[in-house]
């Protein structure tokens, strides 16, 4: 059991916002605090101003850099945890073959890790938030892009190459739509928040999604999945038709991940954990459809943390020890 006194630093790496966060192993926060539009387009320049806003964190509450026990960083892939490197962070401009643990460790003096984001979101929601008790979860996130992070046999499952997790690029629709990664009928093509949003503009140009339209006040360029759930929330046909599609090609992604790891709880980001009432219930219906029985006492919620996760994602990698990673 490790010393709930010992203190960790996490800082959550995105690409509008980073969150830095001090808490106890507990995973009682003692100060937390979030950096907008900070990205400067030089990974040096962007790692200086987190160094910085970390250190201004440590002194308002009075903690010397020399009492932190670990510092964790959740950051966008591809990265190596190994070896603490981002390959490239396409939302991060000019990171590149970025030394960040290293960078950090330097600065610090503590131990410092590395983890992608969602393998980080899915530690926390496991450790702190609606995956609490079990030994199988799987984390998806469906923002920007979809992702998924999975604990399996009570760790964090990384794979030969780091991507596992990658599910947002199965391909779930044989022959369907195009895939920002290049593939076809990719999970992403359907749920993720870019690839809805850019469906939407298509209708919307062929003179459907007119409540969608209306809702962006007129403008294709403005439409977002903002605006998509607005639609469904006020009965729109057309949303509510792409409801329907979401959830049947969601489900089917999550019946494959359920009979592949048998997880006792998955835990969905993002759009369904905002707004349940529209989705969860139907969602689970889909999927009950789409499996056995004996697997059907499988738990999907909406994730707890909300906008809380970012802290405890950094600080859910903060706690791991370098055994870990491998090493
Ligand atoms: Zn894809």
């Amino acid at each position: 059991m490790a010393d709930p006194d010992r203190l960790l630093l996490g800082i959550d790496i995105g690409g509008t916002k980073a969150v830095v966060a001090l808490a106890r192993a507990t995973g009682e926060i003692l100060a937390e605090s979030r950096l907008d539009d900070w990205s400067s387009g030089s990974w040096e320049r962007d790692i200086e101003k987190l160094e910085a806003h970390a250190r201004v964190l440590l002194r308002g509450v009075g903690v010397d850099p020399a009492e932190l026990y670990a510092l964790g960083l959740s950051a966008p892939g591809p990265l190596n945890p190994v070896t603490g490197t981002i390959m490239e962070a396409p939302n991060l401009p000019g990171w590149k073959d970025v030394p960040l643990v290293e960078r950090f460790f330097a600065a610090f003096g503590v131990q410092a890790l590395l983890e992608n984001d969602a393998n980080a979101a899915a530690l926390a929601e496991w450790r702190y938030g609606a995956g609490q008790g079990t030994r199988n979860m799987v984390y998806l996130t469906m923002s920007t892009g979809v992702g998924a992070g999975l604990i399996l046999d009570g760790r964090l499952y990384r794979g030969a190459r780091f991507e596992a997790g990658e599910v947002g690029h199965m391909p779930i629709v044989r022959g369907g739509r195009a895939c920002a990664c290049g593939l076809y009928g990719c999970l992403e093509a359907y749920t993720g928040g870019n690839a809805l949003a850019e469906h939407i503009r298509e209708d919307a140009r062929a003179g459907a999604a007119k409540a969608i339209l209306a809702l962006a006040d007129g403008d294709i360029a403005k439409i977002t999945t903002k605006h998509w759930v607005e639609a469904i929330r006020a009965g729109d046909a057309y949303a509510c038709l792409l409801r329907d599609e979401f959830l049947d090609v969601l489900a089917q992604a999550l019946a494959i991940l359920i009979l592949g790891l048998n997880p006792e709880s998955i835990v969905l980001g993002t759009i369904i954990q905002a707004n349940p009432d529209l989705f969860l219930d139907m969602l689970r219906e889909r999927v009950s459809e789409r499996i056995w029985p004996s697997l059907r006492d499988v738990r999907i919620d909406p994730s707890e943390l909300g906008e809380r996760l970012p802290a405890y994602a950094a600080l859910s990698v903060a706690s791991l020890e370098p055994t870990d990673f491998g090493s």
